[in-house]
């Protein structure tokens, strides 16, 4: 039976949120850390980039930052854990994808969106099979959750896709529903 190993994390870059999201990105680092899963994620040090990989890193975890060149410097890179920069936004997002088992998305702004829509878009096309699921604690997905509803209400979208909308109020409870996924594919 697989094994999730690496959790690739998308999440916000910004600093002005408020603190309950910092603060669920923190508790979502340091649980991957206890559990011995590898953080991978974009490279920043800045917003809820910044507080999950200095979390896990703080716990003793795995990270992988990786960090395309022009943003080097906006989004502060990471430096006490292994990171790589690389030439593009595409070779980020293909490498973070080629890196990872499963992804978790907490709340963020469109570069977020953008990367969680394209690992379902991919999913959907039948390219992966590698589970999803979207972390909140105050419905802040709920909005993108009615969305997909929408679409799949109005067919453009099958019905058994909704099994790939998966939303948690936990870190522990995130984890939980990546593992549960990737046995039902093991047995598919
Ligand atoms: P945001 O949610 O807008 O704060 O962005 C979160 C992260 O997604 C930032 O590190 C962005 O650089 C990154 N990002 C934005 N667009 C893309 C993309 N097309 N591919 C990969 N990463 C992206």
């Amino acid at each position: 039976m697989a094994r999730i190993k690496s959790v690739c994390v998308y999440c916000g870059s910004s600093n002005e949120v408020s603190a309950g999201y910092l603060r669920l990105a923190t508790e979502l680092g340091r649980t991957l850390a206890q559990k011995g899963l590898r953080l991978v994620y974009g490279g920043g040090g800045v917003g809820l980039m910044g507080a999950c990989a200095r979390a896990a890193h703080g716990d003793g975890g795995e990270v992988l930052g990786i960090m395309p060149k022009f943003l080097l410097h906006k989004e502060r890179v990471f430096e006490e854990v292994e990171h790589r920069i690389v030439d593009d936004m595409h070779t980020r997002k293909q490498m973070m994808f080629d890196e990872s088992d499963a992804f978790i998305t907490l709340p963020g702004g469109i570069g977020t969106l953008e990367e969680a829509v394209e690992m379902l878009s991919w999913a959907r096309l039948g390219l992966h099979a590698k589970p999803m699921a979207f972390l909140d604690e105050d419905g802040f997905w709920d909005p993108f959750f009615e969305l997909m509803d929408h679409i799949i209400e109005g067919k453009f979208t099958p019905e058994e896709f909704r099994a790939s909308l998966v939303q948690a109020d936990t870190p522990e409870m995130a984890i939980a529903a990546l593992e549960d996924r990737i046995v039902v594919l093991d047995q598919d």
